[in-house]
């Protein structure tokens, strides 16, 4: 080593641990940074009255950062209720030792039992401050829905599951013992409190978990209704969470739907929610008994209303299928920063269904390997209109993280892309459209396949689609079975919904779609019945 490379070495030493303490010095003033990925509902803006689901990755700081955690007691009056809490508690406390370890503000919130807390560490700062200017910010309310809402569900005899009914009571006296209370921790259950001690140590971010989201989740003094009245930045961790519904009630759907239901109403109304994947980089939690079939709605497009559409689906689905539905969503864009990417695509992993409504977006090749290793798995696929081109974007797309590609373990400038999706998997053949045809187009039935499973409920007479026909002659599969064909005048009639065996499992393809095709009952019928067919699930 000559002596000038010696010291250009050195300078490079110095360097490295300048930098270093300096990384050191501001983790330990605001903990770790945590990437969460919000999932929310918003009004739509081209449909009055109608919801769009959306998806926003914040980077928030560890120490700007508490999780409440809400009424998780020894014991409830209702058994299944208590079962459930038993049931989720370790997964919990792995999370939350997760979360503490990163530097978040841990706070225990079991509403009633401070009285057994009264001597134990953690309480003296959970009740150490107590701020006018915070209590002059929370309101009340445990059991109104939000204005202009309604609760998705009734509830009898408090929510209880059980047959018989459990009898009401207040039968708790701490929290339970499975979640530990650690040094830094804090114990209350009152809003002001904790919203002080939020106030104090400049904590901005507020995750909610525990039970039950239609009552003390939502509506306790340290709730998320009062968090956001306080102006927090307040988040659901939905798979941490439980609810008081009982099957027997309107809509008559199961326990677990009825929790889905309300983190729909939550995300609409109230604030968005994540799951505990952000901290645990494993599959989320479910209990035991929802044995629920999990559809994955992979959505990214913005010329077809898709964020709208989907969803609108997946809740009627909810209501007469009893599936659990998860979405992994892009933005609704077809041109600028942010097109090319989806997030929540590990929902895959644990899918039996996947729906993609997509348009020509190239991914980060580790993404893409999710949607690969899914369909080639042999799950079925469900593709919608744009899905024949999901991942076939136009030229090549550079990432915007340079260097060593993870998952092809080696430098890459570009985003993958999977043209072929059209071909291998859904056996289309997607070439263009025809222009917009006055009168829409005319859908009619494949003669002989009137009795086919899939165009049950279809109109035998065909029906109008409002869209534009898209060029698909001819399919680029012998095992595609043709159920409906697409003509305006002039010119062929193309497939615009097929069944397809491709070499690893069942794809229902339909180029239709349009945010319009929506309204009509025939193809709101093949859409139920795709799920139906590929879910195995006997129509009631
Ligand atoms: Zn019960």
């Amino acid at each position: 080593m000559s002596p000038k490379t010696l010291s250009n070495f050195s300078v490079l030493l110095i360097c490295i641990v300048l930098f270093a303490s300096a990384v050191t010095a501001k983790t330990k003033e605001t903990g770790e940074i945590i990437s969460v990925s919000l999932q929310k509902r918003i009004p739509s803006e081209l449909d009055e009255g109608a919801f769009i689901i959306v998806n926003e990755i914040q980077e928030w700081k560890a120490g700007e950062t508490a999780i409440i955690i809400c009424d998780m007691w020894d014991k409830h009056w209702c058994k299944g209720a208590t079962k459930r809490v038993t049931e989720m508690a370790p997964f919990m406390n792995d999370v939350i030792s997760m979360a503490r370890e990163k530097g978040v503000q841990i706070v225990h919130a079991p509403s009633d039992c401070m009285e057994y807390y009264k001597d134990h560490p953690a309480r003296k700062p959970g009740k150490k401050y107590k701020f006018k200017s915070v209590e002059a910010k929370l309101g009340e309310g445990m059991l109104e829905c939000e204005k202009g809402a309604e609760w998705p569900f009734k509830i009898s005899g408090g929510g209880c599951d059980d047959k018989p009914q459990c009898e009401t009571g207040s039968p708790w006296t701490k929290q339970i013992e499975t979640i530990e209370i650690l040094d830094g921790d804090a114990i209350t259950d009152s809003g002001i409190e904790a919203g002080s001690l939020f106030m104090k140590k400049g904590i901005k971010n507020v995750i909610l978990v525990g039970v039950h989201t239609n009552m003390c989740v939502i509506g306790r003094s340290f709730g998320l209704r009062n968090m956001v009245r306080l102006g927090m930045n307040v988040v659901l961790m939905r798979d941490m969470t439980d609810t008081m519904y009982d099957s027997a009630s309107w809509p008559y759907v199961s326990h677990f739907t009825g929790n889905s239901l309300m983190h729909e109403y939550i995300e609409k109304y109230v604030c968005p929610t994540m799951v505990s994947s952000d901290f645990t980089a494993h599959k989320q939690f479910r209990f035991e008994n929802d044995t629920r079939p999990v559809i994955a709605f992979v959505t990214a497009e913005g010329e077809y209303r898709a964020n709208q559409r989907l969803p609108e689906f997946a809740h009627d689905l909810l209501l007469t299928r009893d599936v659990n539905c998860e979405f992994a969503l892009g933005r609704p864009i077809t041109e600028g920063e942010g097109r090319h990417n989806i997030e929540n695509l590990q929902i895959l992993r644990d899918a039996d269904l996947a729906v993609f409504f997509v348009r020509r977006r190239a991914l980060e090749s580790e993404k893409l390997e999710m949607i690969r290793n899914y369909v080639t798995s042999g799950k079925p696929v469900i593709g919608v209109r744009t899905a024949s081109h999901s991942f076939a974007a136009r030229g090549n797309i550079p990432r915007v993280e340079q260097g060593i590609d993870p998952a092809m373990g080696r430098a890459s400038s570009f985003l993958s892309v999977w043209p072929e999706f059209d071909e291998e998997i859904l056996g289309g053949n997607y070439q263009g459209h025809y222009g917009q045809i006055n009168g829409g187009c005319d859908i009619s039935v494949v003669p002989g396949m009137e009795e086919h499973p899939l165009l049950k409920g279809v109109d035998p007479e065909g029906f109008i689609s409002p869209g534009t026909l898209y060029k698909n002659k001819p399919l680029r599969s012998e095992r595609a079975q043709v159920l409906l064909t697409g003509n305006i005048p002039g010119q062929p009639s193309e497939p615009v919904c097929w069944l397809n065996r491709n070499k690893y499992g069942m794809a229902i393809y339909t180029s239709l779609g349009h945010w319009d095709d929506w309204e009509i009952e025939s193809f709101q019928n093949i859409m139920i019945n795709s799920v139906d067919y590929l879910l195995e699930i006997k129509s009631k």
